[in-house]
């Protein structure tokens, strides 16, 4: 399969040599021509599938060649996404793929002055990408028209829903003509998001694509049990230990973030932080140095590194587990990209069983478990399976004991290691069925 035979124009086929895409990911086979044809489409992939080349090249084409020249204060594609960090990365690909066409591209988000946009904006947009509030800020104070908009697209759908967006997204179905193609792109398919998709879609093509086929089949995944007051402790003596060159670590709040990076920096290793609570400068700068290989260790909060997209990044390190299965998921999927290797080990106390339970059932696999022989933790880490059981009543606190725990992290390295084989993330995905036929969409 080519580029060139999923019908795309030759401008593009030349910024896809350039930016060296041989072949088409099964995303983008499946999404190219249903969306060239004009088709709505609901589609179940997420970060690292490929998928934002697989809505902007068609949506471009059909740009570049149908529909009439921009108005002031126009925009004519709509690109909605959940996070700053996700429009910035959205938007640079976008930006690469039009390269050669005479189609212009922006993007707004909150966090930054809105004057900027609001200028930008006067001359129109062929496409636009944005976070749900700026955008509604910006139409609300007419420095946006949405009668020109001939296709909408929504980025990790499930995503926005989960930051609360529901209310935005009405509000903006609302304001966009009823006549338009509509995409849609959720990692899950919750109640939710298929209410959301009912409102939106209209006869949509659905398209399925398993991640573990683009992203996670190379990613390693461990668990090292340890007790929550020692997981910084443990985080530095394994980077330490197992001399890790680069680390992009989640941790679950604000403070975990700000509370490692400073312990980090006495300890002289190059680290920075992303949460909300930083300005958007800063956490763009952090990225751009992390990405730069300049800092070695990233601290994240889930929210804060949406989009964030790393070639060949190594090693993802689960400070905390996340409180929603799902961002196990998109965790793991900034490693083990592109066919690389990858290696995903997440530090577990005995308060995220039932965390670690769900994420297993998620994943239909029970995760290996490695202990660091100064690390076992004194509140034992119950023993959970892949059918969302815990299987063991958490045993009486033991003390460590003295030396050579028997599975220390020493053998990690050792290929004799009876590991899982490359385990896989299964990740469960339920693509609703459409029997109904065309739905009615609201006006
Ligand atoms: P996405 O899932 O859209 O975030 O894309 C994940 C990564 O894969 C990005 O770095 C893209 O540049 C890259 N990518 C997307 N499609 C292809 C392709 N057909 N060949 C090679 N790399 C690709």
């Amino acid at each position: 399969m080519t580029f060139a035979k999923l019908g795309l124009i030759e401008p593009l086929l030349r910024a896809l040599q350039h930016l060296d895409y041989n072949t088409p990911t099964p995303v983008q086979a499946q999404a190219i021509p249903a969306v060239l044809a004009g088709r709505d489409l609901m589609a179940a992939a997420q970060t690292g599938t490929g998928k934002t080349a697989g809505f902007a090249l068609p949506v471009l084409q059909r740009l570049a060649m149908e529909g009439a020249k921009v108005a002031s204060n126009s925009i004519r594609a709509l690109v909605l996404v959940p996070t700053r960090e996700l429009a910035e990365q959205v938007h640079a690909n976008i930006r690469e793929y039009a390269e050669h066409l005479p189609v212009s591209t922006y993007a707004v988000y909150g966090g930054v002055s809105i004057n900027p946009q609001m200028m930008r904006l006067r001359r129109g947009v062929d496409l636009l990408v944005a976070t749900p509030g700026r955008l509604l800020d910006l139409f609300r104070q007419n420095a946006l028209k949405f009668n020109q908009v001939q296709v909408l697209v929504l980025d990790e759908a499930d995503r926005m829903l989960d930051l609360g967006f529901a209310e935005e997204l009405r509000a903006v179905y609302a304001a966009l003509p009823t006549k338009r193609q509509t995409l849609l792109f959720s990692a899950t398919f919750s109640d939710e998001i298929r209410m959301l998709a009912g409102l939106a879609l209209d006869n949509p093509v659905s398209i399925e694509v398993s991640p573990r086929n683009v992203t996670a089949s190379t990613v390693k995944q461990w668990l090292v049990p340890v007790d929550k007051k020692r997981k910084a402790d443990l985080f530095c003596h394994l980077l330490r230990k197992q001399r890790w060159k680069q680390v992009l670590v989640f941790a679950k709040t604000r403070n975990g973030v700000d509370q490692l990076v400073e312990r980090l920096r006495e300890e002289g290793v190059n680290a920075d932080g992303i949460h909300g609570d930083r300005p958007q400068a800063t956490r763009q700068r952090a990225l751009d140095t992390f990405k730069a290989r300049e800092v070695q260790v990233l601290v994240a909060t889930d929210v804060a590194a949406r989009g964030l997209d790393i070639d060949d990044l190594p090693l993802v390190v689960n400070l905390d587990l996340p409180i929603v299965a799902e961002d196990y998921v998109h965790r793991i999927g900034r490693t083990g990209r592109a066919g690389n290797k990858g290696e995903a080990i997440s530090l577990i106390c005995a308060d995220e069983v039932q965390q670690l339970s769900a994420i297993e059932t998620l994943i239909r696999q029970t995760l290996p478990r490695h202990e660091e022989p100064d690390y076992i933790p004194e509140h034992r880490v119950p023993l959970t399976d892949a059918n969302g059981q815990v299987v063991k009543k958490p045993k009486k606190p033991k003390k460590p004991k003295e030396s050579g725990g028997k599975r220390g992290l020493g053998r990690w390295m050792d290929s004799a290691e009876p590991t899982l084989s490359e385990p896989q993330v299964k990740a469960v995905r339920k693509v609703p069925s459409f029997n109904g036929g065309p739905k009615k969409r609201k006006p």
